[in-house]
This record gives structure tokens, C-alpha cells and sequence, in this order.
């Protein structure tokens, strides 16, 4: 498993739930987000309503399940957790939604990947909050209304495209999640570091923030990582010396990347002298599924002006040459 991953590990579930913030004033950064969501979820109480569904869409830990957690606790509702794949068939879905109480959150994780036919089965709940269930086969199929308790759909997606537009247009808020600063990753690694307990000085926290990728999920990560070199290596405390030396061990570099992010960037330069390359042509010639490349390991490259997109396909920039100490090619 890559440690610069953005998507959670399997064993690092629970500990993440320790750690999410839980309402808007401590879910750090994503203020233009935060702003709207506020007066949202105020005019909402107001009136005594359901808050209009929301769509967050951004890269994997970013904070997309901790702000419908968020949104559920500032509206003083229950959060009910699903994910795309996790629904197989239509009765799955009608019994998550019968089961839920007037004003609940459903949260629904990679919701591109519902299956379509049963994308169909959110329409009528999200516009009117009912189920539309056929009863029977053949000629003696009926089909049956039946009324749902009012909810708000918060759906999570890493890429707002791949959502069909009957969907996507049912969202009253769509809202886009960007990758956070050095200094927002810097106060989610001291505010865990206070939950863990650790001693962080200043310099031990910049380094972390700076090889996050721009993810707090990372950024926690690599904080678990470091404070275990500490304890081991050191005195317990993370300093400056700590950090480099323990994230040097885990191979990230001062940039946040890894071996296989220095793969893929070397393959451009050295196989392709730095593109234009098509995404299945580095894919196969790194191993690689191009979806893979495209959604896990592209992203963040593009963020830092590493890669750039163009119609013939994907370009090194001179920032990839001054990284590995290389000359640009003429
Ligand atoms: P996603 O659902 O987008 O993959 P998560 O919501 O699971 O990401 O966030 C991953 C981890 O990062 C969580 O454990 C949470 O503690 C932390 N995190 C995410 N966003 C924030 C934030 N804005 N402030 C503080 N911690 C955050």
C-alpha cells in the first residue's frame, strides 16, 4: 500500500474516527465551502426543514466524510453511512431509505458508483421524497408510491464527471473540495498531534504538512508514522531532524512523492523526452491501469505543475527536470 495514498488503509479506519472534527469551526480550511454550507444549514433550522441535498466532490481525504458528519451534527440529525458499491440491488437502497427518521443525512461514498438502475430509484426520493416499488410481474405489475420520511443526500464522488447529469442535477449544493495549503496541514497535523498526545515543535509540523500532498488523510498519516520514529529513534518528541529522518525512511520525498509517483515522472522524461504522452501509453509502459493514473496518482502532479493535460496528451514540465536534478531538453 502506497503511503502518500489519499484513500484510507483498512486498519486506519477507526483511528481516523478518533480524529475527524466534528463541527464546522473545527473542520479546518475549505472556507468558501464552510461559508455557503453555514448559511445553508442556518436557514434550514430556521425554517424547520431538511437541508437541500449536497454533492462534495474532490480527491480521496480531503474531508468529504467528515463534513457530512459535520453537516449531520450541525443540523442535530442522525448520519446513516452507505457507499456506492455497497448497494447491489434496488431493495437495498428502499430499505436504507425506509429505515431512515424525518431530517436524517444519508451519506452515500463513491456515489458514481451506483449502479444506473438504481440511481433511478434516488430520483423520486431526493425530488419528492417517495419510492416508486413494482409489485408483481407480468400483466398483473403494479406499481406502488410509497412516501418517505423528508432527507438530506450528501453524495461523495472523487470526480464531479463521472456522475450522470439526472443525478448531479438533483443536488441542490454542489461543492467542490480543494487540496489544502501547507499552513491548514499544518494545524490539522498540531491538532491531532494534541489528540495523540505528541509534542510537535513548529519545524517538526511544516516538514509533515509539506510531503501531505495536500491531504489531511496523508498528513495524519504521516504523523502516526513519525511519531512511531520518535518513540523508537528519539525522545519521543517530534522535531525538525525527526521528520526528515523518518519520512527519508519511508522514501516521500520533500514533495510528498514516492517511487512510483518518481516512476511515472521518469518514464515522461526518459521514454517519451517529457511528451506529449497518451495516458494508455505511460499506463502500459509503467504497468499501470490508465484509470488508475488518471484518478490515484495524476491528480496531485497536475495540482503541483508537474503534468499538464493537453489534447496530444500528458507533458512533463521543467519542475519534473529541476526535481531530479535533470536538464531540459531544447
Ligand atoms: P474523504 O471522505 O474525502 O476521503 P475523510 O473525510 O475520510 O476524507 O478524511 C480523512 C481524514 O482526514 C479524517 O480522518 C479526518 O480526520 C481528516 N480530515 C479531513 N478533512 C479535515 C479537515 N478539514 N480538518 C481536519 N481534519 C480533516
Amino acid at each position: 500500500e502506497r503511503i502518500v495514498s489519499g484513500e484510507a488503509n483498512l486498519d486506519e479506519t477507526s483511528l481516523e474516527q478518533s480524529i475527524r472534527p466534528q463541527l464546522l469551526e473545527t473542520y479546518i480550511g475549505q472556507d468558501q465551502v464552510k461559508k455557503n454550507l453555514a448559511i445553508y444549514i442556518e436557514a434550514a433550522k430556521n425554517r424547520q426543514e431538511t437541508l437541500d441535498h449536497v454533492l462534495l466532490y474532490g480527491p480521496p481525504g480531503l474531508g468529504k466524510t467528515t463534513l457530512a458528519a459535520v453537516i449531520a451534527n450541525e443540523m442535530g440529525v442522525n448520519l446513516r453511512t452507505t457507499a456506492g458499491p455497497a448497494v447491489e440491488r434496488a431493495g437495498d437502497l428502499a430499505a436504507i431509505l425506509t429505515a431512515l427518521e424525518p431530517g436524517d443525512v444519508l451519506f452515500i461514498d463513491e456515489i458514481h458508483r451506483l449502479p444506473r438502475a438504481i440511481e433511478e430509484v434516488l430520483y423520486p426520493a431526493m425530488e419528492d421524497f417517495c419510492l416508486d416499488i413494482v409489485i408483481g410481474s407480468g400483466p398483473s405489475a403494479r406499481s406502488v408510491r410509497l412516501d418517505l420520511p423528508p432527507f438530506t443526500l450528501v453524495g461523495a464522488t472523487t470526480r464531479a464527471g463521472a456522475i450522470s447529469a439526472p443525478l448531479r442535477d438533483r443536488f441542490g449544493v454542489l461543492s467542490r473540495l480543494e487540496y489544502y495549503n501547507e499552513n491548514q496541514l499544518k494545524e490539522i497535523v498540531n491538532r491531532s498531534a494534541d489528540i495523540f498526545a505528541t509534542e510537535i515543535d513548529d519545524y517538526g509540523a511544516t516538514e509533515i504538512a509539506r510531503r501531505s500532498r495536500g491531504t489531511p488523510r496523508i498528513a495524519n498519516r504521516l504523523l502516526r508514522r513519525v511519531r512511531d520514529y520518535a518513540q523508537v529513534k528519539g525522545e519521543g518528541d517530534i522535531t525538525l531532524p525527526i521528520a526528515k529522518a523518518s519520512l527519508e525512511l519511508l522514501q516521500v520525498d520533500q514533495l510528498g512523492l514516492d517511487h512510483i509517483d518518481h516512476k511515472l515522472l521518469r518514464g515522461i522524461v526518459e521514454r517519451f523526452r517529457g511528451g506529449p504522452v497518451g495516458l494508455d501509453t505511460i499506463a502500459a509502459s509503467i504497468g499501470e491501469e490508465s484509470s488508475t493514473i488518471e484518478d490515484v496518482y495524476e491528480p496531485y502532479l497536475l495540482q503541483i505543475g508537474f503534468l499538464q493535460r493537453t489534447p496530444r496528451g500528458r507533458i512533463a514540465t521543467p519542475l519534473v527536470y529541476e526535481h531530479f536534478n535533470l536538464e531540459v531538453p531544447e
